[in-house]
């Protein structure tokens, strides 16, 4: 032993240790004497080099009862080389005690012999990385720690590769320790790859959009495909710097705000924040709610952020279109001096606007009940809203009432109220609410004219009646002095004061129906009788058709024959004037359940289905080119309607244009007088 250490001068020695940049000593013999120690090892030991030539347990005294002394006492005596990974050492360093862990290597160096002659020993301090490999085997447990563990793990690897590139080259000698590291170094950079690609999917696969940019400069490291989707660019992007991947960015606030969680490294949150964006070429605005997270590193110093984003741009602006829709209605609402009323389906609770309020005569600043309100409503109308109401909260049917409010003096205000119920689609409340119009003015209007109308009517009927007997007493004069052409032309005369007077009574129906002056006058009578009677007078006056009329009867009802002659006439002479090119019109009757179904169909020009559902409303006729010759005023069908309507009937039509019409109506049998 003595002659292989005389091999080399101290100086020599101490050159090749230092050179080593690992710690490195050399003992001998059983009492483990310090040969040398380059200047790594004496500051491992928190000594100086007067410990060279002494004991190491002398030398190194809190090594007692440590195990490194007997470990490295066996090695001397058997030969064989320790190697130690991961080992606590208790050593006093800077004035304390303190703990330390080291990777270590205790390799026998022997002569020819086999004999033992020195130690080597080689250690690096793993404390750093020991305490950071146990932190993050605790923190692998928690899955949400990954990207950390992530971010941890790859400096660590970075650090330990530099290492490891210079040991490669400084220590060719220390071959076991070598093999020994990179079999860690291998094992470190497999689990690396695995904890990468878990982290690359993760990325890849998560629902919303997520960037991670390296340092200041905001090197894109990944970006998964909807994170590129929203920057509007490709993978080519990856490894370049935010602010020349997407120039698009500058003047926006958000390299400022990354730029700021990069120095601060405290996370932001951004909602609905607005990124210009390029899209194929075309800058676009897209809403974001998004988070920058800084990843730390043990300093606090700021290592990568992490950019995750949901696109909210759907959202947004389905929002702001509803805010404006809803300001233009509030708009329209306020410009059309419209009431508005919103009640609580769950708690009954009566919410009206200000000009709803002013309508039932309340100031703006008092409270209005839904109670207070009925009773306001004129009281031959009161029941009839109630109803409704009911009606609609109950079966969903739409509300749309037209009644009088009474004034504290008396005073009348017509309104029209429209609503819905709603079953609230975010989960609230069901709700009844709707609009109220003043139409006042419109009602007064219609009742003015509709008085008017009356007074004609009612001021021509008389001597209308007059004419009529004139021209008849006439007619039949002609008839006896066998003046053939003068009772034609009186019979002709005859027909035309007919028509003209059913024309004036439709007028003055109109008018009592609206000021409720119709009064059903009902009795007993046949039915089919009367429809024989109104063919046979049809028939007279229009020679183009013929009226088929199928089995029929014998039905007798209980009602106002008059009126029940006059819709039947009404549709019959509707059937006629509206087929001027065919002639077939049919007419059945039968029963149907307790009802009898009267129907009168022709093979005419048909009705429109738009037209179809306004027939039956007052002075409503259809416009059109094969109507506009066929004289008329809209009010038939609209008296027909509330006639059989107040028989306790049913009136609807069915048609095809340029087939023809069949209109029904139904009078309930049962009906007691
Ligand atoms: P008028 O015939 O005086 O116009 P009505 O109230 O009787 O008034 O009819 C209303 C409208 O219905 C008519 O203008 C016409 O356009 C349409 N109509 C009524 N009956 C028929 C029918 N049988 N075929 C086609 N259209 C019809």
């Amino acid at each position: 032993m003595a002659d292989l250490v005389l091999q080399f001068s101290s100086e020599q020695l101490l050159e090749i240790l230092a050179l080593a940049p690992n710690a490195t000593a050399i003992y001998t013999g059983e009492e483990l004497i310090i040969q040398t120690a380059n200047d790594a090892m004496i500051n491992f030991w928190g000594k100086d080099r007067r410990v060279i030539g002494r004991p190491l347990e002398q030398a190194v005294p809190e090594l007692r009862g440590q195990p490194f002394i007997p470990i490295m006492q066996t090695v001397w005596r058997s030969g064989e080389t320790y190697i130690g990974k991961d080992k606590e050492a208790k050593l006093f360093v800077d004035g304390k005690l303190q703990t330390f862990y080291f990777d270590f290597i205790y390799r026998p160096l022997k002569d020819e012999q086999g004999k033992v002659y020195c130690i080597l020993h080689t250690a690096s301090d793993v404390t750093a990385y020991y305490l950071n490999r146990r932190e993050l085997e605790k923190s692998r447990e928690n899955e949400s720690d990954l990207l950390e563990e992530q971010q941890v793990m790859n400096e660590e690897l970075l650090a330990i590769n530099a290492e490891l590139q210079a040991t490669l080259k400084e220590q060719a000698s220390t071959n076991e320790y070598l093999a020994e590291t990179q079999l860690v170094l291998r094992a470190l950079v497999n689990k690396h790859a695995e904890s990468e690609g878990r982290f690359r999917f993760m990325v890849q696969q998560a629902p919303v959009a997520i960037c991670i940019l390296m340092g200041r400069r905001l090197q894109i490291e990944s970006a998964n495909d909807r994170m590129l989707n929203i920057f509007g660019k490709t993978s080519n992007i990856i490894g370049k710097n935010l602010s020349k991947a997407l120039p698009e960015l500058e003047g926006q606030p958000y390299l400022e705000l990354l730029d700021k969680v990069y120095l601060t490294g405290e996370t932001y949150y951004g909602k609905e924040g607005v990124a210009r964006i390029e899209h194929n070429g075309q800058l676009t605005d897209g809403y974001f709610d998004f988070i920058y997270k800084p990843l730390l590193d043990e300093n606090r110093r700021t290592t990568c952020v992490i950019v995750v984003a949901v696109e909210v741009t759907a959202q947004v602006n389905a929002r702001k279109k509803l805010q404006k829709a809803e300001e233009q209605l509030r708009f329209a609402i306020e410009a059309a001096n419209v009431g508005t009323w919103f009640i609580n389906g769950n708690t009954n609770e009566f919410i009206p606007s200000v000009r709803l309020k002013e309508m039932f005569g309340y100031a703006a600043d008092e409270e209005l009940s839904l109670d207070e309100a009925l009773n306001l409503i004129h009281k031959d109308y009161r029941d009839q809203v109630i109803r409704a109401i009911e009606a609609t909260m109950t079966k969903g049917e739409p509300y749309n009432v037209e009644y009088p409010i009474t004034g504290d003096d008396d005073s009348i205000r017509w309104v029209r109220s429209y609503g819905k119920h709603e079953h609230d689609i975010n989960g609230g409340a069901p709700h009844f609410s709707g609009i109220m119009i003043d139409i006042t003015e419109q009602k007064l209007d219609d009742i003015r004219k509709n008085d008017f109308i009356g007074m004609v009517s009612h001021e021509l009927k008389t001597p209308l009646t007059s004419l009529k007997g004139y021209v008849q007493i006439l007619g039949s004069k002609a008839r006896k002095q066998e003046d053939a052409f003068m009772a034609s032309a009186l019979q002709k005369a005859e027909i035309q004061v007919n028509k003209m007077s059913s024309l004036i009574n439709g007028f003055l129906n109109v008018s009592r129906l609206e000021s409720g002056k119709i009064i059903l006058d009902k009795q007993y009578f046949r039915v089919d009788e009367i429809i024989r009677d109104i063919i046979d007078d049809t028939l007279i006056t229009s020679t183009n058709h013929t009226i088929t009329l199928h089995p029929c009867g014998p039905f007798s009802v209980y009602a106002d024959q008059e009126k029940i002659e006059a819709v039947i006439s009404n549709l019959l002479s509707n059937a006629i004037k509206y087929s001027p090119g065919s002639k077939n019109i049919e007419i059945t009757c039968k029963l149907c359940g307790d009802a009898v179904q009267i129907s009168v169909s022709d093979e005419g020009m048909g009705i429109r289905k738009e037209d179809m559902e306004k027939l039956f409303e007052r002075y409503y006729r259809v416009e059109g080119k094969l109507t506009k010759d066929i004289s008329g005023f809209g009010i038939g069908l609209y008296l027909s309607a509330e006639i059989i309507a107040r028989h306790g009937g049913k009136i609807w039509v069915e048609s095809e244009v340029g087939k023809g019409s069949v209109f029904h109506f139904s009078l309930p049998l049962t009906a007691q007088p």
